[in-house]
């Protein structure tokens, strides 16, 4: 991964690169932000870039012995933590799944953790960073880099370690050897000890700018304007979820029409039709409920934005509602159905009874829309 390939992020990876150049790159630095938004990849690209024995201004060389290596994620001093599974007959740590975690990357740089999981395992599994973990962290940084000035550790989700990988990191994350690079990425960093947090420089990566998104889905995926834009909307900068939802394209249009109907029947308190609706337009299939959950979510979502806008008559250029239905709602009643909307989700994800967590959707959102 190159700095010129990844998504958008402009200014953020001149900032990034002018930092390294400077020194002003601390020793550990986090990203945050969702998968899908770019963490890995400007992480990648920012190894290759210190990794690189000839780099320009803007990126690496493409052609050193170093760059060579990076095409195949095999440079040896760059070194990868990532959660695991337990699995019969492999250890619990990262260069047990290394192979596949180069595969993995290679497809789906954006892709996210539970994609990463579904693809090592076969269950229901929960990944870690486990104690282990730490052990092997202490050893190779221990060794004089190989090949390059630096060594880099990227940590993936350093959310998932446990309490006891991360505090058996604390004091190399503190006073890690000369030249190297800490780089941990985190979707959700409130979920790391503070000891940890404390001792990096924090880099929110922000979700990807949407023309920036629309222009990548219509050249290098060759959808039409308006099936990019709608694309770019949905998918609220996250370009793993974007690339998900190419797919899916007629369904996020008719999700659009259901919920309207969803709505009406709720106002109306038309309990047989909104079962009816359950039963025929959801049915059994488990994606098509996430989904249409995941489109009621958005459109809270840029409902509230929407209105933020309008009152403060700022134009971000946004083509977001074009598409969305329009429901009005204060700050305090979006809150009430975000939370109630997550939660549905989760029970969705559970395979709670559909009739039974859409019908207690719909309740709700009549409780919230007529106060
Ligand atoms: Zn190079």
């Amino acid at each position: 991964m190159y700095f010129k390939e990844i998504i958008g992020h402009r200014d953020l990876k001149r900032r990034i690169r002018t930092a390294f150049r400077t020194g002003k790159l601390g020793h550990a630095t986090m990203f945050t932000g969702k998968e899908g938004f770019g963490s890995l990849p400007i992480a990648l690209a920012l190894s290759r870039y210190v990794l690189c024995t000839n780099r320009n201004d803007d990126d690496a060389c493409g052609k050193c012995p170093s760059c060579k290596k990076m095409d195949k994620l095999i440079h040896p001093d760059l070194h990868f933590v990532f959660p695991v599974i337990n699995k019969k007959g492999k250890d619990p740590i990262s260069d047990s799944y290394i192979s596949d975690w180069r595969k993995f990357v290679f497809n789906k740089p954006y892709g996210s953790y539970v994609d990463w999981i579904k693809y090592i395992a076969s269950e229901n599994k929960q990944g870690g960073i486990f104690k282990d973990e730490s052990d092997t962290i202490n050893r190779k940084l221990s060794l004089k880099s190989f090949e390059s000035d630096h060594k880099i550790m990227i940590i993936w989700m350093a959310e998932k370690m446990n309490d006891t990988a991360a505090n058996k990191i604390l004091k190399i994350l503190e006073e890690p050897p000369a030249s190297t690079i800490f780089i941990l990425i985190s979707v959700f960093p409130e979920q790391l000890l503070q000891t940890i947090i404390s001792r990096t420089q924090v880099i929110p990566i922000p979700p990807i700018d949407s023309e920036d998104l629309v222009a990548y889905l219509e050249l290098a995926k060759g959808l039409n304007e308006e099936n990019a834009n709608d694309l770019g909307v949905f998918s609220e900068g996250d370009l793993g979820r974007s690339l998900e939802l190419i797919d899916r394209m007629d369904e996020l249009n008719q999700n659009v029409q259901n919920f309207s109907y969803f709505l009406e029947y709720c106002k109306l308190q038309q309990t047989s039709d909104i079962l009816r609706f359950i039963d025929t337009t959801l049915g059994k299939d488990k994606t098509a409920q996430i989904e249409f959950l995941n489109y009621i979510l958005h459109t809270v979502r840029h409902n509230i934005i929407q209105s933020t806008i309008e009152k403060n008559s700022k134009n971000i250029g946004s083509k977001s509602l074009e598409k969305s239905v329009k429901i009005n709602l204060t700050l305090v009643q979006a809150k009430t159905l975000l939370k109630m909307l997550t939660e549905a989700l989760n029970h969705i994800e559970r395979n709670v009874n559909a009739r039974i967590v859409f019908m207690d959707v719909a309740i709700q959102l009549r409780k919230v829309l007529t106060v």
